[in-house]
């Protein structure tokens, strides 16, 4: 599943890996993450129509479990390094902790969360993924906090 959205989109959402529902439809986050992840775009202002959607691992790992590393650096570096190389998004969007880790090596997601980076010319965001506010909504505002700064980019 490579992802959906225009090819000279400003900004890359990334998530960990396709679901049931993704896999079925070929499309990423169309089940219930990506319904709060399109209610989370909309609250900032930002239409998921004129972002680049995809996720780091490109197959449904089994009963969606966690990617393991070598599933998750595999995919990264057979595909999602170079999607970025050829979209040149303006701000790659990490939701979760797989993405963060795999693309900026970053151990935990609180330590990354909520700022720009910068790494080799790109910029860089980490937020919550959507499914961790499914189960913690409490996590919503701060999710909605952090990507206001997409309005930057
Ligand atoms: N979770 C993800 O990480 N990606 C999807 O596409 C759907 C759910």
């Amino acid at each position: 599943m490579p992802g959906e959205g225009p090819l000279d989109a400003r900004i890359m959402l990334v998530g960990e890996a396709p679901g049931k529902d993704e896999d079925l439809s070929g499309k990423p986050f169309v089940g219930r993450a990506g319904k709060l992840l399109n209610s989370v775009l909309e609250t900032v202002g930002a239409e998921r129509d004129d972002v680049f959607v995809t996720n780091v691992v490109k197959c449904r790992p089994p009963n969606n479990r966690l990617p393991t590393m070598k599933e998750r650096d595999t995919c990264r570096d057979a595909y999602f390094n170079r999607q970025t190389e050829t979209l040149e998004p303006k701000l790659v969007v990490l939701l979760g902790r797989t993405a963060a880790q795999a693309v900026l090596g970053a151990d935990s997601l609180g330590m990354v969360r909520g700022k720009i980076i910068t790494q080799r010319m790109t910029k860089y965001l980490c937020t919550y993924h959507p499914a961790a506010v499914l189960r913690n909504p409490k996590l919503r505002e701060v999710m909605i906090e952090d990507l206001r700064l997409i309005r930057s980019a």
